[in-house]
């Protein structure tokens, strides 16, 4: 398996073969290679059930390095369920900041969202379920080179103020997940707004905002394909 080097934004950028103008203007806002991966868990409720979870009261956050970017352009690699069990796909609505934000307001997240796109975060559900049982971190099941997937990004303005955003993941033409923004136990702004009372984010960071239910697993030769309004993205899992 050829190793890709951790993906910074110019490769995200250069991956996007579209002449679409909304993707160029987009990338010219986004400034900074990626920071840090913020992710959501079980911001969407059926989504926690599927997997015999609470709903959460706040958000619950984790985080991917830079070094498990890759673009969508690359392929999606699963890991060798011989070695790790099986990979799952979960698809989720994704933004990256174009400017910092540290204890921001909602003016403040809703200037600073640079780019929206989709993303897999793949995860090792099997080693996830024995982390978590073991009351361990996640991070042999989130963090792995190939374990964050994006698709190239969009102008932001094309999707208002995030509140009620449609997408989906078809494997092999099935349709699997069907996500809508409207569903959100925490919506985009307040995720960001919550985030940043955290912990800073900074420009080029990438947040995951969480995904909808349906999640299952990768096999090899699968051809998946993302679609966010017009538009859609394939790749085959290698
Ligand atoms: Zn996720």
């Amino acid at each position: 398996m050829s190793q890709s080097p951790p993906m910074s934004l110019v490769n995200v950028v250069a991956a996007n073969v579209s002449d679409d103008d909304s993707a160029v203007n987009a990338n010219q806002r986004l400034r900074a290679p990626i920071g840090k991966v913020v992710c959501v868990g079980r911001n969407y409720v059926a989504h926690a059930h599927e997997l015999g979870n609470e709903v959460p009261t706040a958000p619950m956050l984790f985080m991917k390095p830079a070094s498990s970017v890759v673009s969508i352009g690359q392929g999606v690699i699963r890991p060798n369920p011989e070695m790790v069990g099986e990979t799952h796909y979960e698809t989720e609505l994704c933004v990256q900041l174009s400017a910092d934000l540290s204890a921001a307001t909602i003016e403040e997240v809703q200037q600073a969202i640079g780019g929206v796109t989709l993303g897999l975060d793949l995860t090792l559900r099997d080693l996830q379920s024995e982390l978590k049982e073991k009351g361990h971190p996640w991070e042999r099941a989130k963090c792995f080179d190939g374990a964050c997937v994006l698709a190239d990004w969009l102008d932001p303005q094309a999707f208002g103020d995030f509140s009620d955003v449609a997408y989906q993941l078809y494997i092999n033409d099935a349709l699997k997940q069907d996500g809508d923004t409207a569903l959100m136990l925490f919506p985009v702004y307040e995720l960001l707004v919550n985030i940043s009372h955290a912990f800073s984010l900074q420009a080029g960071d990438v947040i995951m905002t969480g995904t909808p239910s349906g999640v299952g697993v990768l096999h090899a030769g699968d051809q998946l394909k993302l679609k966010l309004g017009e538009h859609e993205w394939q790749a085959q899992v290698q």
